[in-house]
């Protein structure tokens, strides 16, 4: 048996990944298209070999450069959050990371937009959508805090990295009743708010207490 098939049978297969998906219903995730789409995304392909055994646990895990994969019952609450709230044929995520919370998204919108600003992860994450064929997903290296403004307006837009203050320049890519979840705040006391577009106006709700990695200005790395 080679190595990935002894993975495959053991601490990563489809019986642990579903056991994953049951603690995340008990914990109160209840769009069931949700929670099919991290049912359908190997979270293990996402992260280090070291720690694959380990993908299915629902804690964040290492990615390098510093960053994080995010923890699944967050994936769950954001993906959830944007499809029970509105279209999404169209998203744009900040912070593509290690790619999983893009992948998950990418089985429920006709296109995926996310823009990362380091180098060795947007690489990373591209070969992993290519291997999953995921062809509906593009990736951008740059700041997220510009956006993707040639695609824009967006149905929904998601920031997976805590903002002390939402970048402008996001709202003004969403369409009229677009969605935008983002975490704010600094570490220890995030907040995870979901927004919504109506006219010029932005109103929120407040979902949870959260921690995510810094969202970084500028400086493409
Ligand atoms: N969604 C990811 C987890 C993201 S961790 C996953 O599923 O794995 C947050 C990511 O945001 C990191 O990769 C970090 O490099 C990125 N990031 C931080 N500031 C950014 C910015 N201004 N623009 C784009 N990406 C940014």
């Amino acid at each position: 048996m080679s190595a990935e098939a002894r993975r495959g049978a053991g601490m990563t297969s489809a019986r642990t990944r579903e056991r994953l998906i049951g603690r995340l219903r008990e914990q109160g995730i209840r769009d069931e298209e949700t929670l099919a789409a991290l049912s359908s995304i190997p979270r293990h392909l996402f992260v280090d070999e070291a720690l694959a055994t380990r993908a299915y646990e629902d804690t964040a895990l290492p990615i390098g450069h510093g960053q994080t994969i995010s923890q699944p019952y967050v994936v769950a609450r954001m993906t959830a959050a944007l499809r029970t709230s509105g279209p999404l044929d169209k998203v744009l995520e900040i912070g593509t990371g290690s790619g999983y919370q893009a992948a998950v998204l990418a089985r429920l919108t006709g296109h995926l937009y996310t823009v990362e600003r380091v180098g060795g992860l947007v690489r990373a994450a591209r070969q992993r959508f290519q291997a999953l064929r995921l062809a509906n997903v593009s990736v951008r290296h740059g700041d997220g805090c510009e956006g993707w403004p040639e695609e824009a307006p967006y149905d929904a837009i998601m920031v997976t990295a805590a903002a002390r203050v939402v970048p402008k320049a996001l709202f003004g890519q969403l369409k009229e009743g677009g969605r935008l979840v983002v975490p704010v705040g600094v570490e220890g006391g995030q907040e995870l708010l979901l927004y919504r577009r109506r006219g010029t106006a932005m109103a929120f709700e407040r979902l949870e207490t959260v921690n995510f990695v810094p969202l970084l200005p500028g400086g493409i790395v």
